[in-house]
């Protein structure tokens, strides 16, 4: 599943190719792909939009199109989704479900396999990305925002990260590689954690993201990204060695996600008492 690097690299890749040209013909063939806009809406609503400008937001491919009133189009490629540009005389695949052709003579075609992608339509962004916590390369994301957000909070520290409406385009590959290259361990209660914690999750985090983005993010040969060259450490990487110090990685379940451990170098936690925390 893309996440915020795949995103970021998919919203690059548009914006050579398609950005100041205008769509000249739009059809839905998944009309459950441009919910909750009725297809033939949607058909119409960006028929001769100019797109102005391409941007990233949480794991979204903004657009910001210019039609006979502004719009913004979100995207977001859920499991298999993604978004090429293909030259217009170029047949529909089997699996494109929109197909928005432009003035350049090229088509972009939101191409998903297993259909859980969507593309929303709206007046106001916040419409649809209203919801999404802080992005975690921006200005706003600081050690001490970090802080108020997880020390303040029950839970345990994976779902956390992984929750959209904290901070938005984090998922399993880089939690799991955050998380490993911090020392700590997916079920850790946020009430385990402590100040001294913070900065170096907040500046493993902005790593991970800056370097998974500059290697376009993560291939794992299912076509979803294709030339991705980030290598995770731990994701994916069950039953292989740790680089770290050798042990063995491991997989296991939190929150009904696939996740990936070094059993050494990320040991179990528990809660602070409170009598500690009190006195710190
Ligand atoms: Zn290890």
């Amino acid at each position: 599943m893309p996440e915020l690097p795949e995103v970021e690299a998919t919203v690059e890749y548009l914006r050579e190719r398609v950005e100041g040209h205008t769509i000249v013909s739009a059809s839905v063939t998944w009309a459950r792909s441009v919910l909750p806009t009725p297809a033939p809406d949607f058909e119409k609503q960006v028929l001769n939009a100019k797109i102005e400008t391409l941007f990233r937001r949480g794991k979204y491919v903004g657009m910001k199109l210019n039609g006979i009133t502004p719009l913004y189009l979100f995207t977001h490629l859920r499991m298999s989704g993604s978004l090429d540009v293909v030259p217009t005389t170029f047949e529909v695949a089997k699996h494109d479900r929109v197909c928005l052709d432009l003035d350049n003579g090229k088509s972009i075609r939101f191409n998903d396999t297993r259909k859980f992608g969507r593309m929303r339509l709206c007046v106001e962004p916040d419409e649809v990305v209203g919801n999404l916590g802080l992005e975690p390369l921006g200005p706003e994301f600081t050690p001490e925002a970090l802080e108020a957000l997880i020390l303040g909070k029950r839970g345990r520290i994976k779902p956390m990260l992984l929750d959209q409406g904290l901070i938005a385009g984090l998922g399993n590959i880089y939690v799991d590689e955050v998380l490993w290259k911090t020392r700590i361990h997916p079920l850790t209660p946020t009430t385990g954690l402590s100040p001294s914690d913070i900065e170096p999750l907040h500046g493993a985090i902005q790593e991970t993201l800056r370097e998974a983005i500059e290697k376009l993010g993560t291939d794992f040969g299912d076509g979803v990204v294709d030339g991705g060259m980030y290598r995770p450490k731990v994701y994916g990487r069950a039953g292989k060695t740790c680089s770290r110090c050798g042990d063995t990685i491991l997989r296991t379940v939190v929150g009904q996600r696939g996740t990936h451990l070094c059993p050494t170098c990320q040991k179990k936690r528990r809660a602070r008492s409170a009598s500690k925390r009190k006195h710190k």
